[in-house]
């Protein structure tokens, strides 16, 4: 057992193929066809609850990235227009 597949996905029962499945695509769609023998795969959400709630994490925590990345942009202009004020003051 020294599979190391990087590509992310779900293994087909039928033919063993690896179908692509994207983090949004497993979070938002019911289901999934695998492109090689066209089986229709669907995604139980229920019984995956805790695979989907890691998923759904890793996909937070890279939108937080975002805002975090923004705010510090924000809160960096911010900064710079508080200290040319309090200099005109003294
Ligand atoms: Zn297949």
């Amino acid at each position: 057992m020294n599979q190391t597949n990087k590509t992310p996905g779900i293994t087909c029962p039928r033919c063993n193929k690896t179908i692509p499945v994207s983090i949004e695509q497993l979070l938002t769609s019911h289901s999934v066809i695998c492109s090689s023998c066209c089986l229709v795969l669907t995604i139980d959400k229920q019984q995956s609850k805790k695979a989907m709630d890691a998923l759904s994490k890793v996909k937070k925590a890279q939108d937080e990235v975002e805002k975090v990345s923004t705010f510090i942009a924000k809160a960096a202009s911010k900064n710079t227009t508080d200290w040319s004020r309090q200099r005109r003051l003294t």
